[in-house]
This record gives C-alpha cells, sequence and structure tokens, in this order.
C-alpha cells in the first residue's frame, strides 16, 4: 500500500474501539499494531502497575498519581476515567490530533466511559463495540486470563454486565470469534 488515505476511510475519522472487560480489545489492538502499522493506535497514560511484558510508552505510558493529576489539570486528555475502580486512564490528546492531521487512520482502544466523552467531543468519531460471542465465553476469558485475583474477576464481572448493556449506543458491532477476524472486520469499518 503506498497511501494510508486511499486505503482507510477518511483521512480524519477517528475510530474508537470499546467493549467489556476481557473481550479482547487489547489483543485486537495488538494484532493491528503488528500486521497494519499504518494504523495510527493511541497510547493511553495510565497510574495501574507496568505488568510484565509491557513496555512503557508502547503499551502504556506507566505515569504516577502527581503526573496523572497534572495531565487533567492541563486538559492534557480527550478523556480520562478510573477504570475496574482501581487506576486511572486517559488518552492523551495531542497525539490523537497530530495523526488525525497528519490524514492517519486512528483508533483508541478505551473503556466505555471513556467512549461516552470523546462522543460528547468528537461526536463525528466512528464507535465500534468489541462483543463476545456469549456470555459465557466472556466469563470463560476473563477467568482463563488468569492476572486478577478472586476480588478482581467479580469486579470485572460486574463491570462487563453494564458494559454489555451500552452495545445499542454504539454505530456498529464486531463479534470477537478470533482476534485476526475481528481485527480485519473492524479495518474493513474504518475504511467504509
Ligand atoms: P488493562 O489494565 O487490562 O490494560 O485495561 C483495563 C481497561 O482500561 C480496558 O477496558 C481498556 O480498554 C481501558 N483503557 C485503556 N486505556 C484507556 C484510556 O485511555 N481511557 C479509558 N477510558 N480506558 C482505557
Amino acid at each position: 500500500m503506498s497511501d494510508a488515505r486511499s486505503e482507510v476511510g477518511s483521512p480524519t475519522r477517528l475510530t474508537v474501539l470499546a467493549g467489556p472487560t476481557a473481550v479482547g480489545k487489547g489483543a485486537v489492538t495488538s494484532w493491528l499494531r503488528e500486521n497494519h502499522p499504518e494504523i495510527w493506535i493511541s497510547v493511553s497514560a495510565t497510574t495501574r502497575k507496568q505488568r510484565p511484558g509491557e513496555v512503557d510508552g508502547v503499551h502504556y505510558h506507566f505515569v504516577d498519581d502527581a503526573r496523572f493529576d497534572a495531565m487533567v489539570a492541563s486538559d492534557d486528555l480527550l478523556e480520562w476515567a478510573v477504570v475496574h475502580k482501581q487506576a486511572r486512564y486517559g488518552t492523551p490528546r495531542g497525539p490523537v490530533l497530530e495523526a488525525l492531521a497528519e490524514g492517519r487512520p486512528a483508533l483508541l482502544e478505551i473503556d466505555l466511559q471513556g467512549a461516552r466523552q470523546v462522543r460528547e467531543r468528537m461526536p463525528e468519531a466512528r464507535f465500534v463495540f468489541l462483543a463476545p460471542p456469549s456470555w459465557e465465553e466472556l466469563v470463560r476469558r476473563l477467568v482463563g486470563r488468569g492476572t486478577e485475583d478472586e476480588a478482581e474477576r467479580e469486579r470485572r464481572l460486574e463491570t462487563a454486565r453494564a458494559e454489555l448493556a451500552a452495545e445499542p449506543e454504539f454505530d456498529a458491532v464486531v463479534v470477537n470469534h478470533t482476534i485476526p477476524a475481528a481485527a480485519e472486520e473492524l479495518i474493513e469499518l474504518m475504511r467504509s
């Protein structure tokens, strides 16, 4: 491909991918990062602890509370939210605007609260809901990931129930049967 603009939709339209906990949003974006470098993917700031294998500046900008406070105070974040009542996550605004100004197809992978804030501020963005094949499958994926303790899993399931109910708010739904298929479907939407 010689020009991403001609390949992937409008040069200025942002795509927001949201969906319930453990549905595989992170896996879909990782797959896109590896297989579709023409797509610009926002790197969020977060106050949560870095997990093994995560790279600062690639998966997240890992920041402390004071730094996050400063970003909020100076209105550096397009949106931000406390996720799972645990940590703060936010989208640095500048890089998003730069990517859009360059005409790059741009993607945010954020939680539902963040998606709603982006809709307030950028209603022209495209909102895509990543859905699990079923509730049972979502629970299986949540438990299977094994990175959370019992209490944390319960908290996340509670959040996921509320998040699933938000599906009708979105412009499009992609069901995550497999990561590559869901990622390709998302790209098709970004091209449409
Ligand atoms: P994790 O800690 O497992 O990487 O992510 C937890 C949740 O935070 C996921 O649902 C993810 O979509 C969400 N998240 C990641 N970055 C952002 C962000 O910048 N803003 C918001 N609102 N949510 C985010």
